[in-house]
C-alpha cells in the first residue's frame, strides 16, 4: 500500500504562528528554507484555526480534522462534566504548585490522548498506520495511536509528587516526548545538549535535532509532524507580530531537516511539507484596566475551586486567556439570567455566546446588539454552510447581501461557534475579550503588553499555511482540513 506514495510527508505546526511576523521575517529575508519552499509551493497568511483559539483544542483539530464537537478538547482550562473537577494542563506555575505536578502531567501526557481526545475520532497517525504507513511525531501535543512507549518522568519533576510517576502512552512507531521520551539510540550523544534539558526537551532547537537524527539516519517515517513551541512563549512575552527572531529559530529548524537531503531541491523531491501554526496571537495593551478578573467579577457566585471536586460550587469559571468557559453546574433555572447580567456588565467582554432552544445566541459586550444562527437555508458563507440568522449580525462583524454573507474580524465565526457550542465539554456559556484585553486571575498568567490568545478574534485566529505541492492546495484553508489534506495524500478518505 505505501508503494502509492511517491514522497513523504513532513508537518511542521509553529505554535502562535503570526502572519504579520512571518511577513517581515520573509521581508528581511530571516527565514530562507520556509521562503525557498512557498516560492514553489502553495501559501496563505489566512488559514482560520479553530475555537477557542488555545493549543490543545487546536492540535486536536490538526491531528484528527474535527472541531471540538467531536474530538471533545474545549481548551487549555475546562471543566470535565463527568469527573466533576477543574482539567488545567498546567497554565502557569502556580496551577502546578496548587494541583501538584502529578495530576497536570496525569492529563497532559496521559489523560489528554488516553481518556480526554474522543475516541470517536482517530488521528492521523492511527489513520495511516491503520492503512499500512509508518507514522511519527516529535514534541507533539496529541500522538494517539497503537503502538505503546514507556515514559519516564524526570527526577526534578517527579520529586514535587510523592507518587511515583512515568507508565505507557500510546502513540505512532516513532514518539519522541522531550525529556520524558527521548530516542533511545540518540540519547547518549543528547546528554551532553542543553536542549535536551531546557523545558525537559520541549523547545524547538530539540525538536530540529530529534527530527535531523531521525531523517539521517534513514529513519523517517512516511509521515512526521514535528511540533516547534517556542514562539508562543516569545509572543507571550513580546508584540506577538514582532516575533521575526523566534521564526527566525524556527527556521533554522526546518534548515536542520532540509539539509538532510542533497540539496534543497531534493528535500522537495523526497517530501511534501506542510507548515503551519496552532493559533497566532494579539496586542494585549499596557494597562491594568484591559485585565479583566473574572473571579472577582463573578465573585458574587459559589465558584467552583481548581483543586476540589467541584460539586458545591454553583459555577466554574474556566480562563483560557482571551476566552472563558462558564458551567452551571447547579441546575437553578435562574443562574443563566444572573451570569448573563453580571457577564454583561464586566469590562472588555466582546462576545457572550451560549445555545438555547436550537438557536446559537450571541450578545455583544455592555449587551450592545444580539444575533441568534443556526444551520439552515437563510444566507451562505463562504465556506459553502447555509445559516439562518436573527438579530444584528454585526454582533459578530457579519455582513449580509442578497442570501449570502461576509465574515469581516471574527473569520468563520458561526461554524467555529457551533463547532464549540455542541462540544460536551464546553461550558455552557462562553465569554470573549474584546482586541486588547485579556482574562485572568490568581491562576492565569498575565500578558499585559504582550501576546494573547484565546477569542474569536481573527488575530488570534489567523495562521500561515504552506504546502510545498500546489497540487494539495485547499479553496479556503481552515486548520481542520490539514488532516484531511494529509490522508488523501496518501490515498485514504478524508
Ligand atoms: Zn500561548
Amino acid at each position: 500500500m505505501a508503494s502509492v506514495v511517491k514522497k513523504k510527508l513532513i508537518l511542521l505546526v509553529v505554535d502562535s504562528f503570526h502572519p504579520h511576523a512571518l511577513k517581515r521575517s520573509l521581508e528581511r529575508k530571516m527565514m530562507p528554507a520556509l521562503e525557498y519552499i512557498i516560492n514553489r509551493g502553495y501559501f496563505t497568511d489566512r488559514c482560520v484555526s479553530v475555537f477557542p483559539t488555545m493549543t490543545p483544542t487546536c492540535a486536536s483539530s490538526i491531528a484528527t480534522g474535527t472541531l471540538p464537537s467531536q474530538h471533545q478538547i474545549p481548551g487549555f482550562v475546562w471543566y470535565s462534566r463527568r469527573e466533576k473537577r477543574m482539567i488545567n494542563y498546567g497554565m502557569t506555575l502556580w496551577v502546578v504548585l496548587k494541583l501538584g505536578a502529578r495530576r497536570v502531567i496525569q492529563d497532559l501526557l496521559f489523560n489528554l490522548n488516553q481518556n480526554q481526545l474522543s475516541s470517536k475520532v482517530k488521528t492521523i497517525y492511527e489513520t495511516l498506520e491503520q492503512g499500512g504507513f509508518s507514522t511519527g511525531a516529535v514534541n507533539p501535543f496529541i500522538f494517539r495511536a497503537g503502538r505503546e512507549h514507556s515514559t519516564k518522568i524526570p527526577l526534578s519533576l517527579g520529586v514535587a509528587s510523592i507518587f511515583k510517576l512515568g507508565g505507557p502512552v500510546w502513540g505512532p512507531e516513532s514518539l519522541f516526548l522531550g525529556k520524558i521520551l527521548p530516542p533511545s539510540g540518540f540519547k547518549s550523544k543528547l546528554l551532553t545538549n542543553w536542549h535536551y534539558y531546557r523545558k525537559y526537551g520541549v523547545n524547538d532547537e530539540y525538536s530540529g535535532l530529534v527530527t535531523e537524527w531521525l531523517i539521517s539516519g534513514g529513519r523517517q517515517p512516511d509521515m512526521l509532524s514535528v511540533y516547534l513551541p517556542d514562539t508562543d512563549g516569545y509572543a507571550h512575552h513580546h508584540d506577538p507580530s514582532r516575533t521575526e527572531l523566534s521564526l527566525k529559530r524556527v527556521d533554522r529548524q526546518l534548515q536542520k531537516i532540509m539539509n538532510c537531503f542533497g540539496s534543497w531541491a531534493e528535500a522537495l523531491q523526497k517530501n511534501m511539507f506542510i507548515i503551519t501554526g496552532d493559533h497566532s496571537q494579539s496586542l494585549v495593551q499596557n494597562s491594568g484596566d484591559h485585565m479583566v478578573n473574572l473571579t472577582e467579577i463573578f465573585g458574587e457566585f459559589s465558584l467552583a475551586k481548581l483543586d476540589e471536586q467541584a460539586g458545591d460550587g454553583d459555577i466554574a469559571v474556566c480562563i483560557n486567556e482571551r476566552m472563558c468557559h462558564i458551567y452551571f453546574l447547579n441546575q437553578a433555572g435562574h443562574l443563566p439570567g444572573e451570569v448573563l447580567k453580571v457577564a454583561g456588565a464586566a469590562p472588555g467582554i466582546d462576545q457572550i455566546a451560549w445555545k438555547e432552544n436550537g438557536w446559537y445566541k450571541v450578545v455583544r459586550g455592555s449587551m450592545a446588539g444580539e444575533v441568534s444562527f443556526r444551520p439552515g437555508s437563510g444566507y451562505s458563507d463562504e465556506y459553502g454552510q447555509n445559516w439562518d440568522i436573527r438579530g444584528d449580525p454585526g454582533v459578530l462583524d457579519i455582513s449580509l447581501f442578497q442570501g449570502k454573507m461576509a465574515y469581516g474580524d471574527y473569520p468563520d465565526a458561526l461554524n467555529r461557534l457551533q463547532g464549540f457550542l455542541d462540544c460536551a465539554q464546553a461550558g455552557d456559556m462562553v465569554l470573549t475579550a474584546r482586541p486588547g484585553y485579556e482574562f485572568t486571575d490568581k491562576y492565569s498568567p498575565s500578558h499585559q503588553g504582550c501576546g494573547s490568545h484565546g477569542s474569536l478574534f481573527w488575530e488570534d485566529s489567523l495562521v500561515p499555511l504552506v504546502i510545498s505541492d500546489q497540487d494539495y492546495a485547499p479553496q479556503r484553508p481552515r486548520l481542520q482540513d490539514i488532516a484531511g489534506i494529509i490522508r488523501c495524500y496518501f490515498g485514504l478518505p478524508r
